[in-house]
């Protein structure tokens, strides 16, 4: 019970912390870290797109488009002065009508539909938004990933005559994706609309792979590319196991998502070892107060053991003592084959020893007498006090003859001791029974008894065994004496 105790109390308080950490990951940790990568991207990139509809509406450049071009020198001085004010990688125009592509330091080449880097632009030409954001490698910067605005220009009468826009690197928003993954500790990417991964940080993972169908993330990339209206907070399953808290958003204005995530088995490895920890304490703390508690409790169970099975005067068994014992020796219910005998004896005249030297000293000869009869006892046989001043021994393995050996020495050693209290000696009576049928105890002793009231007949202070004939169901016993000596009380 303390085990559990203890241990139910740590790992509660480890999934409490666990679900406590998530829910900080979740709740606080990506959403807050995905609003300031969303902010620095907009500082990146919505003055851009403000940037891109200006030189959309500009009135010169508009003019100078519908009025044929001449000039070019002006447009390109423009160009020029918009990407250098404005700290851009590039700003161009094309025009719809010599299909030329103007940039800072002149015309870059003129584009055709048939080219694959100039899709973008019969894209553009036949959008119904005013403007579109582009991710593409630019041909005038050696050809780095660049984010294009590509804004549609039209005349005043509405007719498409171009596209202006600037372009960025995102250099810039790349570097403090990598500064907030480290000071989260998770991944920050975006992905397109339909899951291709298109930017990351600076070392981070490789561009053009999809989320869709990736493991791990691909179990959640549906419902994150699904949702465009609101933030989302999903978790899926690392293939180690531990758990994986996203974070997504939709990003209108380059048409991605953003996607932060964060493996919580680092947060809550502190957590783990406290577990550990915990266990490990419990585990010392309860094998503490076993040490000092088993003693204790192994004596008290002792005490009341001794206070049941255990006679406080001779500190023999007592009679449900000796019970008890009998079946380890006979079976529970007196069924074990084990072949043993028993020693039934009795005091001689014990009465006038109480009567003549008062009842403390007859309890003095009770102590002695079982202390002398236990000495000359083979380890393995037991005694008790059966009753006022009459003992029985169970003698295991012990055949009549040899246990009327062993009757006879206890006889001689009580009847040779001098009581200096008495002046004198005194003598016990003795009967013998072999276990021949599979008796119980009581049947046993019936049979001992028998052969002890005879040996008081024929005169005490000796040793009589008794026979045993089961004859047509009833059992007759006779008794025949072993040994005689003169009783001296
Ligand atoms: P016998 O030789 O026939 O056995 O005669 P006996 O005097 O021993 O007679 P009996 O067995 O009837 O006497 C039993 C006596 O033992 C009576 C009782 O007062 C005494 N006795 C029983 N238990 C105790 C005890 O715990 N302490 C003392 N001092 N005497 C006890
Ligand atoms: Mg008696
Ligand atoms: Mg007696």
């Amino acid at each position: 019970m303390l085990l559990i105790g203890f241990l139910g109390a740590s790992v509660f308080s480890y999934l409490a912390s666990v679900h406590s950490i998530r829910e900080s990951i979740s709740t606080q940790q990506l959403p807050m870290t995905g609003d300031n990568v969303y902010s620095e991207l907009q500082k990146d990139i919505i003055r851009p797109i403000h940037l891109s509809a200006s030189m959309a509406q500009n009135t010169f450049l508009r003019d100078w488009l519908s009025e044929g071009e001449h000039q070019p020198e002006k447009i390109i001085r423009y160009l020029s002065e918009v990407k250098h004010m404005n700290d851009t990688v590039t700003a161009f125009l094309v025009s719809e009508k010599s299909r030329k592509y103007y940039y800072a330091e002149g015309v870059l080449k003129t584009v055709h539909e048939m080219a694959p880097r100039d899709r973008w632009y019969f894209r553009v030409r036949n959008m119904e938004n005013a403007y579109e954001t582009n991710v593409d490698p630019d041909l005038a910067n050696m050809d780095k990933t660049t984010v294009f605005i590509n804004h549609r220009v039209k005349d005043d009468n509405g007719k498409f005559i171009g596209a202006a826009g600037v372009g960025l690197t995102l250099e810039n928003v790349k570097e403090k994706i990598g500064y907030y993954e480290q000071r989260f500790g998770g991944k920050v990417f975006f992905v397109d609309r339909v899951g291709q991964i298109t930017m990351t940080s600076s070392d981070s993972k490789e561009l053009g792979g999809s989320i869709l169908g990736a493991q791990g993330i691909g179990t959640v990339a549906n419902k994150i590319l699904r949702d465009v209206d609101q933030e989302q907070q999903l978790e899926y399953t690392h293939k180690d196991g531990s758990s994986i808290q996203v974070n997504a958003r939709f990003i209108p204005e380059l048409n991605w998502h953003l996607i932060l995530e964060k493996n919580d088995s680092e947060a809550i490895s502190p957590f783990r070892k406290i577990l550990l920890l915990n266990i490990a304490v419990s585990l010392i703390a309860l094998f503490a107060i076993l040490l000092v508690v088993m003693p204790a409790f192994r004596s008290y169970q002792r005490k009341l053991n001794d206070a049941a099975y255990r006679d406080s005067l001779t500190g023999l068994l007592n009679r449900p003592g000796l019970n008890n014992y009998s079946k380890l020796i006979l079976g529970e219910f007196g069924v074990s084959e084990r072949r043993c005998s028993v020693v039934y004896f009795d005091i001689d005249n014990f009465k006038s020893i109480n009567d003549t030297y008062g009842h403390a000293a007859g309890d003095t000869v009770l102590s002695k007498i079982a202390s002398l009869s236990n000495a000359v006892l083979r380890p393995e046989d037991q005694s008790a006090r059966w009753g006022g001043e009459e003992f029985v021994v169970i003698l295991p393995d012990c055949d009549l003859d040899e246990a009327a050996v062993i009757a006879e020495r206890i006889r001689s050693s009580i009847a040779d001791h001098e009581f200096p209290m008495l002046g004198g000696n005194v003598t016990v009576s003795l009967g013998v029974a072999e276990r021949l049928d599979n008796e119980s105890l009581d049947e046993l002793l019936y049979q001992a008894d028998t052969a002890l009231y005879a040996a008081k007949m024929q005169g005490k202070n000796r040793v009589v065994k008794a026979f045993c004939n089961a004859n047509l169901g009833s059992i007759e016993i006779s008794a025949a004496m072993v040994s005689a000596s003169n009783a001296n009380l």
